[in-house]
């Protein structure tokens, strides 16, 4: 009998064409929305499914393990894998995977665009224009904060920190700090990164402040009132990792409050959801967590989660396990 695998959602088509050129049987969430709790469970008990491609809207925990206990792996559609309860993946032996590396540039590309529409004021100029509100040129109209010269801090200089680094060192002259738990000598080296032991260093030090740590206990709310109160008055937050990284309700009070100045925010603390009066700011930008949304991108992680499934499934070690 050929293998079963099932899709959650809708994800590109390359790498649906790999399944199904391998003879399997491939069912797919039908919906073009998150499958409710009740669904993907009904979904996942109603064949024993031999994989399951899953994405980090769906909860993986021990019942859904329980209504699906053939499958051999999950292949999670995204790099973070906090959706996934890896305790119970481990003691039932299923192999979990993620896309790394697929997304590195895209999302690093995405924190720049929010990086450079913040200090650049693009949305406000746009909404100003749009309601008709431009009169003629003005030496003061929506004076914006210029990049070179300034402060960039990454916490968490891992594959998309570190590319920000590139882009901000070489492409925009900015003088670039970070702080990681792990010391990563190449990025001094190479972009001339300075490491800060703390969060607390590089929150002080920096004009601008973006977050690339993977959402786990430690990390939840990593920025909350009293690191907030430690930033510069003129920085901006930019966040393009897990929105329970940032303490959102905190945020907005920092921004209403004049604590910092601006934020570019792809990720919500419970999106999709955002955090009464995050809108009204214009000193915000916010896009809804489509920092890895390119074509090329997406279909390069619709392949990976592909290929993983079918080395598993093959007999072989999946290409990005998480452990
Ligand atoms: P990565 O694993 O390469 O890098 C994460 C870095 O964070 C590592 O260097 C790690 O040492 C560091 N880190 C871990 N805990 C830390 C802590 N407590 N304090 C400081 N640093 C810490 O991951 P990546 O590929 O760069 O992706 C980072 C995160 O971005 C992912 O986990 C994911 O949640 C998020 N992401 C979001 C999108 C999006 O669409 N917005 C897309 C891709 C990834």
């Amino acid at each position: 009998m050929s293998k079963q695998i099932y899709v959650t959602r809708k994800v590109p088509e390359n790498g649906i064409k790999m399944l199904l050129e391998k003879g399997y049987q491939v069912d797919i969430n039908p919906h073009d929305a998150v499958l409710t709790r009740k669904e993907l469970l009904q979904a996942l008990s109603a064949k024993p499914y031999d994989a399951v491609l899953c994405l980090l809207t769906d909860t993986i925990d021990k019942k859904v393990f329980d209504a699906v206990p053939s499958a051999k792996i999950f292949a999670n559609y995204a790099v973070g894998f906090n959706n996934i309860n890896l305790e119970h993946a481990k003691k039932r032996n299923v192999t979990i995977t993620n896309t790394p590396g697929a997304l590195t540039d895209s999302v690093a590309e995405h924190t720049f665009a929010l990086i450079m529409a913040i200090a650049c004021r693009i949305v406000e100029g746009d909404t100003y224009l749009r309601k008709g509100k431009y009169k003629g040129w003005d030496p003061l109209l929506l004076l914006g904060t210029d990049l070179k010269g300034k402060t960039l801090g990454i916490l968490g200089a891992g594959r998309i920190g570190e590319q920000l680094l590139h882009h901000a060192s070489r492409g925009f002259g900015m003088h670039v700090i970070y702080y990681d738990v792990h010391r990563v000598e190449f990025v001094e080296k190479e972009y001339g990164a300075t490491y800060y032991p703390t969060v607390e260093q590089v929150l002080k030090e920096s004009d601008f402040v973006s977050i690339h740590v993977p959402l786990l206990d430690s990390t939840k709310h990593l920025i909350n009132a009293e690191r907030l109160s430690l930033m510069k008055k003129t920085a901006y937050l930019v966040n393009t990792s897990r929105g329970q990284v940032i303490d959102e309700v905190s945020l907005v009070y920092a921004l209403k409050k004049g604590i910092i100045k601006g934020a570019g925010l792809d990720v919500f603390e419970n999106e999709p959801k955002l955090a009464p009066g995050l809108v009204d700011l214009p000193s915000v930008v916010l896009t809804p967590h489509i920092a890895s949304a390119t074509v090329e991108t997406r279909g390069l992680m619709s392949e990976m989660a592909a290929s993983n499934i079918i080395e598993v499934l093959e007999g072989r070690k999946a290409l990005n396990p998480i452990y």
